[in-house]
This record gives structure tokens, sequence and C-alpha cells, in this order.
């Protein structure tokens, strides 16, 4: 695992929180993009070269939904950048982590990501986010 790539958190509404958030960090986000795939609407905030990303569910079976049902909203995965998604999934493997995903998939900001389960990693959601070459 190389640096923290961003934290994620859930949110229940992206345009007021948008607005707390540069209120917050003193300037706004530099993106904003719909993963249809993840039933998801995030917003990107940069501090210091780490991303704070904001999630906002577009459908009521986003997980999302389902964690801010539970939850409520707040941090809701940890992103570590990392250089190849795939051999790091089979590392986490061997290392006796349960993946989310057995794959690399598509995510939000040009990146391949894969989680790691909360239940292998004291209830902290994990991403694995490689850069899209
Ligand atoms: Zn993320």
């Amino acid at each position: 695992m190389d640096k923290i790539e961003h934290i994620g958190i859930a949110v229940k509404n992206l345009e007021e929180s948008n607005q707390l958030f540069t209120k917050l960090l003193g300037k706004g986000p530099y993106k904003i993009e719909e993963v249809a795939s993840e039933g998801v609407r995030t917003s990107f905030f940069e501090v210091g070269g780490v991303k704070i990303e904001l999630l906002e569910a577009t459908s009521d079976d986003s997980p999302i939904a389902k964690f801010i049902e539970k939850k409520g909203e707040g941090v809701h995965h940890l992103a570590f950048a990392v250089e190849n998604a795939k051999t790091s999934i089979e590392t986490h493997k061997k290392n006796g982590f349960t993946m989310i995903n057995q794959e690399p998939k598509e995510g939000a900001d040009n990146k391949m990501i894969a989680f790691l389960h909360p239940k292998s990693t004291n209830g902290v959601l994990v991403e694995l986010c490689q850069e899209k070459k």
C-alpha cells in the first residue's frame, strides 16, 4: 500500500455537503462525477495531496443508501493507492483478508478499485485504488 489516496464520506445531499465542505476546507470540489454502476454521485476535494470524496446515493439500493440507513452520514471508507490493483487483491487474499471484489472494477476519478470487507479490517471499509493507465 502506498499513501492514503482519499477518504470517502457518505452524505445525504451532495449539494448541501459540497457547500459545507467548501466552507470547511476553504476551496470547492475540483470534480463532480456520477458512477452509475455504483449508484452514487461523488464530489472530490483535495487537501494537501489527500482527496476527500463525498458520496451521495442515487438509488435506494445503492450501498451508500444502505450505509446511511444503518449508520447515518459520516466516514464511509479509506482508500489506499496501490501500484497494481489485481496483484494487491491477490496479496491481501493470501494474507487472510476477505475481499468484496475479487477483480478490480471501474471507480470514480479514473481509477480501478476493489474493496476489502470491513469484517476483516476492524470494521473499516478499505478501498484499493489504482490509477488507470
Ligand atoms: Zn472511494
